[in-house]
């Protein structure tokens, strides 16, 4: 099959489908090196370059997210038979949920494709993928995109499938549940994506609700501190750790996701020795009267007031 579209008339349909379903940019591309690796051609992707792919002349690599950072597919990318074997099981699963997905072989494990019915942020497409990924118990695994937005770069991207791999010279196909190629041929496979089934919005958000924690209400004791200002009274009543744990999922050593900045690092800490919190990414720290302040975007005052009903005696 590898010189199959050599001789196909057919081609530039083939190419023209590939680029409206896997290219999300095309003021510059990815080539694949001989090691495996990418660089960057800060040059125009044309028609050209597609051909060049499908013939096995280069190998291209697909930019996952669009200039606005918007994403219309997600790849979780198994590394190992293993992986991939997990996530070829799950996808009778997914399917009944309503969620479709694209299983295609690479040199080791494989490529598990999303599509969506329209562009989604590179921020909704990973929670997408990661609620995937936790609900198999799958964590160290990569997922595409990497990023929730771009920064500098163009971001992450993926092999563009149909291609030769540089590294070993073979062209690695789509299979369908059962194992079996998508369409005995690429010509055919390509077709088949030139609509793939999508996963539609509600059913994005069901998946990204799969492993949402549900939200605890807080359980406060009321403290009788006499005699001193309201503030002094409720740093007194409560430890911040304590109180801020009843907002905050905290590791056992007081660090979690910091609930004020898009954190994905455990950025927020609670210090108990000082008994104050922080957060290494710039969003303060305090005692639990700032914390307040800063989570019900209240002043000082009614901050104290709110705080004075919620933890002290009258
Ligand atoms: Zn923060």
């Amino acid at each position: 099959m590898r010189t199959e579209f050599e001789r196909n008339p057919e081609i530039h349909a083939l190419a023209e489908t590939l680029w409206r379903t896997f290219i999300q940019r095309d003021d510059l591309y990815a080539r694949q090196l001989d090691d495996g690796r990418y660089c960057c051609v800060r040059k125009a992707l044309t028609e050209k370059h597609l051909l060049a792919h499908l013939k096995g002349g280069i190998t291209l690599g697909a930019y996952v997210l669009d200039t606005d950072s918007r994403a219309r597919f997600a790849v979780i990318d198994a590394d190992d038979d293993h992986q991939l074997a997990r996530l070829a099981d799950m996808r009778l699963s997914l399917a009944r949920e309503g969620v479709p997905s694209y299983l295609e072989a690479s040199r080791r494990g494989g490529h598990l494709w999303f599509f969506f019915d329209e562009p989604i942020s590179g921020k909704t497409a990973r929670s997408f993928g990661k609620s995937i990924l936790k609900s198999v118990d799958l964590n160290d695994i990569e997922l595409f995109p990497k990023q929730d937005k771009l920064g500098d770069g163009p971001g992450s991207l993926i092999r563009l499938p149909f291609g030769v791999h540089r590294k070993d010279g073979q062209r690695y196909g789509f299979v369908t549940i059962r194992g079996e190629a998508l369409a005995s041929t690429y010509a055919g496979q390509i077709r088949v994506m030139a609509s793939p089934r999508v996963v539609d919005k509600a059913a994005i958000e069901k998946v990204i609700n799969w492993n949402q924690v549900p939200k605890r209400e807080p359980v406060l004791v009321k403290v009788d501190v006499n005699g001193e200002a309201l503030s002094v009274q409720i740093k007194r009543s409560m430890r911040v750790l304590d109180f801020v744990g009843e907002y905050v999922e905290l590791a056992p050593n007081g660090r979690g996701l910091c609930p004020f900045h898009d954190d994905h690092n455990a950025s927020f800490s609670v210090n108990t020795e000082k008994n104050y919190w922080h957060c290494f990414s710039g969003c303060g720290g305090g005692s639990l009267i700032d914390f307040w302040i800063k989570l019900k975007d209240v002043d000082f005052k009614d901050a104290v007031g709110e705080l004075a009903k919620m933890l002290l005696i009258e």
